[in-house]
């Protein structure tokens, strides 16, 4: 090799590793970023499977199911299922399973969530998301909220905590179901012009 190549293989070399090394950033289209800036989702590693835990009210299902579809109804094919195996046991830690789960204990000082969602991700994949919803502060309802006028509705809850799952950030700047917080009593169950947006961009 004269030196002139060996220099150019050098560089070649030098080059690759430096693209290795460094992750371009990227965008954010509404996604969480990891470190280097780049979005943070499942990739090609769809349809993401939940299940629910059995802490799960049977009459929820419709709700969360409902909020999963229209997900999918704007991604065009599957993007999430629910699966209609329930889990018992187990909590919301990593262990390699999507899982949603009602519970009845929440951290005083974090009392005014609703929900949360955990996100395990490697890179700029994700590997898990774990939903829980905040079943000691909050009462919920599936389709009729007359009973209770504070009740929040689980699809609309779910609908951005899906958001989250796929790994959507709070979005209080534009009209958006990413919103950080849902009032009492109010159906937000449309995917607005962001959100749908955000989809495309990543999915
Ligand atoms: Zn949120």
């Amino acid at each position: 090799m004269t030196t002139g190549l060996r220099l150019v293989f050098l560089m070649y070399l030098i080059l690759i590793l430096a693209s290795c090394a460094k992750p371009k950033a990227q965008k954010d289209c509404g996604y969480v970023q990891n470190v280097y800036g780049e979005r943070v989702s499942w990739k090609q590693n769809s349809p993401i499977k939940l299940f629910l835990h059995a802490s799960i009210p049977a009459d929820y299902e419709i709700g969360i199911r409902a909020a999963a579809e229209s997900w999918n109804k704007a991604h065009r094919r599957q993007l999430i299922t629910i699966e209609s195996l329930r889990l018992a046991g187990g909590s919301p830690v990593r262990d390699g399973k999507n899982v949603i789960y009602l519970s009845s204990t929440w951290e005083t000082e974090k009392a005014s969530e609703q929900a949360r969602t955990s996100l395990y991700w490697v890179g700029d994949q994700i590997q898990e998301a774990d939903i829980r919803i905040n079943g000691q502060n909050y009462q919920f309802y599936v389709t009729d909220s007359v009973s209770n006028p504070q009740a929040i509705s689980i699809q609309a809850l779910l609908l951005h905590e899906l958001g989250h799952v796929i790994g959507l950030r709070h979005n209080d700047a534009s009209p958006s179901v990413m919103a950080t917080y849902l009032k009492a009593n109010h159906d937000r169950n449309q995917l607005q012009e962001t959100d749908l947006a955000s989809l495309q961009c990543e999915y």
